[in-house]
């Protein structure tokens, strides 16, 4: 391939609008082009990219036993409304603008498709003896990201792999474990063959549901979540999931008598601190909500913070949601912002961190007042007591080892469905002793785009890009110094179609440029490998081989260069994937 004959449209400039560098470094590599928020134009080079973790996907799917497929992106939103999807979804949920009850306004885009591949399954398998099955597609995901973020790696258009598995049983072989554990394997494989370093953290599997997950995260500053894990390795969660330990009692004893002070107008956890010079570690927070149609609160520390997933399973009840005014004023009897545990007469669970508080400071369940010296068991009752609240700097692993918090990019999601989808949509199956079954189902993901922004994250100077060997647009760039030079430009040539032939993947920079201008645009598309093919060189009967990462440089005759950089690039692909995985 060569530059002149292919669009690599290259930028000085950091663009204005990019903040973080994988971003930055896609739009100046000439990688991507936004077109609106949330979609991108792959152009060649990155498509180039894009296609090849798209081929090792694929590779690794086939290599683990799931079969390919493809679905539409448009479905029938009587499928998201028979799974409850369509509310649990939101703005998510991307619908078209139709009129009335025409064909659009019975059209979504999906997000995912647990729909239509519960639908196939219903339709085609009604045998334990066609399972188990894993169907998968590389496809395009339509999603109604509020908010667009860093390039590729948030947009509301993107590609995804996406595998679903169909079983009868849980466990024993054929089941959804063995099943889970294949996909986990096989993900383990594709991002170490991506050469990503990534970690795998225990996960909440919001809306898509079930009861067991994994996440794939690769730990950069650019990423929207949080990974908690613990010092000593053995514990590792999304923070919306991680679990802590309980906290010592450390001040003992009831001291302070209970006592009512006004407090007019103060209501959040900030104001009546600072009011009554209290610290919000004293305050004990009394929130509403509303789950299964009747009222649950949950007491947390002042500075500690609900999590709403932990709480709905603790409670065993379905999703939880803020209460309105209206009903937090019929459990508590005052206005928004004075509820306490005190005296109320509701279902409470206190988190395990309330249970250790003492002389405490909460609402008096009296429009603008508040009470001191509130100790349990003397002033409240506490019937139910859990881990309700999400990890803060400072907590303890379950197992007592502190818990060190990580920004990670999540490129990959696995999840133990069990039979949410397959009994909404009524798919069943007979199992080996006749009986009428729900399949047992798992469903699996990864993030394309996210992958390769997740390796630019970790993979990248001030120069530009470094890409691990396995997804580079191409693994060698030919840099053909002094354009008007026959010898040069012959040389160059000639080694270039030797590469092609030995099935190296390989560019020919042959425009008429200045050595810098194109060594600049080499680094910054980050190719694993540079051959210089120049003048000077030349005259000594050299050409310089050069390795991004490193800028290790190697003088070569020419008639070795084609299978030292046929060497070098098999030593880098299998160099870059082992141990990829940090514990
Ligand atoms: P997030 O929490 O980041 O919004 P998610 O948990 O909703 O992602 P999943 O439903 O688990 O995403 O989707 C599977 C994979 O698809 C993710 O692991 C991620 O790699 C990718 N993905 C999800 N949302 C996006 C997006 N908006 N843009 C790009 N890739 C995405
Ligand atoms: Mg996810």
């Amino acid at each position: 391939m060569k530059w002149t004959g292919f669009f690599i449209p290259t930028a000085k400039e950091t663009p204005t609008e990019a903040t973080v560098p994988s971003h930055q470094l896609m739009i100046r590599a000439g990688l991507i082009r936004q077109v609106v928020a949330g979609a991108y134009t792959y152009l060649p080079l990155g498509y180039l990219a894009l296609r090849k973790i798209e081929n090792i996907v694929r590779e690794e799917m086939n290599a683990a036993g799931a079969i390919e497929l493809h679905m539409p992106a448009m479905h029938p939103i009587e499928w998201w409304q028979q799974t409850g999807r369509v509310e649990a979804m939101g703005e998510t949920l991307l619908r078209l603008a139709g009129t009335g009850d025409d064909w659009r306004s019975r059209t979504v885009l999906g997000p995912t498709h647990e729909e239509p591949i519960t639908e196939i399954a219903r339709a085609y398998i009604n045998s334990y003896k066609q399972l188990p099955i894993n169907l998968y597609q590389i496809q395009t995901k339509f999603r109604g990201e509020a908010r667009p973020k860093s390039g590729v790696l948030r947009t509301r258009e993107f590609l995804m792999k996406d595998a679903y598995s169909f079983h009868m049983a849980k466990d024993g072989p054929g089941g959804l474990d063995e099943g889970y554990q294949k996909m986990y394997d096989a993900y383990c494989a594709i991002f170490s063959r991506c050469g990503l370093p990534y970690m795998i953290v225990e996960a909440e599997s919001g809306p898509i549901g079930g009861d067991a997950s994994h996440e794939f995260m690769v730990p950069t500053d650019a990423g929207e979540d949080w990974l908690v894990q613990s010092e000593d390795g053995s514990y590792a969660a999304n923070l919306e999931r991680a679990e802590v330990a309980p906290l010592d009692d450390k001040q003992g004893g009831t001291n302070a008598p209970l006592a009512e002070v006004h407090t007019p107008g103060l209501s959040t956890i900030d104001e009546v601190s600072g009011f009554l010079k209290c610290q919000p570690c004293q305050m004990i927070k009394t929130i509403i909500y509303e789950a299964d149609g009747r009222p649950l609160v949950a007491l947390v520390r002042g500075d500690h913070e609900v999590n709403e997933a932990k709480l709905a399973r603790a409670a065993a009840v379905g999703p939880v949601k803020a209460a309105q005014p209206e009903l937090i004023r019929e459990v508590t009897g005052a206005e928004v912002g004075f509820a306490g545990p005190v005296g109320l007469n509701a279902r409470v669970i206190a988190d395990q961190a309330v249970t250790v508080m003492h002389d405490a400071v909460t609402g008096a369940n009296k429009t603008d007042y508040h009470i001191t010296g509130v100790n349990a068991p003397r002033d409240y009752q506490i019937k139910e007591s859990a881990d309700i609240r999400m990890a803060v700097e400072g907590d303890r692993a379950p197992n007592g080892s502190p818990l060190v918090f990580k920004k990670c990019i999540e490129v990959g999601h696995v999840f133990k469905l069990g039979t949410k989808y397959s009994r909404a949509m009524e798919a069943t199956c007979l199992d080996r002793d006749g009986k009428v079954k729900p399949f047992i189902m798992g469903c699996y993901g990864i993030g394309l785009n996210r992958i390769m922004a997740a390796a630019i994250e970790a993979f990248h100077d001030d120069k530009g890009i470094c890409w691990p060997i396995s997804i580079a647009p191409q693994q060698v760039v030919i840099c053909a110094l002094d354009m008007r030079d026959q010898s040069v430009t012959s040389l160059a040539q000639k080694l270039h179609d030797e590469m092609e032939a030995a099935g190296i993947e390989v560019l020919l920079d042959d425009r008429d440029a200045r050595p810098g201008f194109k060594f600049m645009d080499a680094d910054l598309i980050g190719f694993p490998l540079r051959v210089t093919v120049g003048k000077r060189g030349l005259s000594e009967g050299v050409v310089e081989l050069r390795k991004r990462g490193t800028g290790e440089v190697q003088k070569l005759p020419p008639d070795q260069v084609v299978a030292a950089v046929s060497q070098l690039a098999q030593e880098m692909l299998k160099q870059e994937r082992t141990h990829t995985r940090i514990r």
